[in-house]
């Protein structure tokens, strides 16, 4: 797989990934990330990465170390 260029600055990114033990979520500002229970959340959360089994939620990200951007592409 090729390396994605940075769209600021031109530059090489380096491939990684995020991780957590729960969901990651993107809410908009403004918004609570957190609704009734554990697993409710925002009707208006883009989820990053989703728990699964026994597994870390897990999702690619791309970092461009001179500018200090990351970018995540939304699967699914
Ligand atoms: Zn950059």
């Amino acid at each position: 797989m090729t390396a994605r260029i940075c769209p600021y600055c031109n530059e090489k990114m380096q491939r990684g990934y995020i991780s957590a033990q729960n969901r990651l979520c993107w809410t908009p500002e403004g918004e609570t990330d957190r609704g009734s229970t554990l697993w409710s959340k925002s009707p208006n959360s883009i989820v990053l990465a989703e728990y699964y089994l026994l597994a870390a939620a897990k999702v690619d990200a791309d970092y461009c170390e001179s500018c200090g951007k990351i970018i995540i592409d939304i699967s699914g």
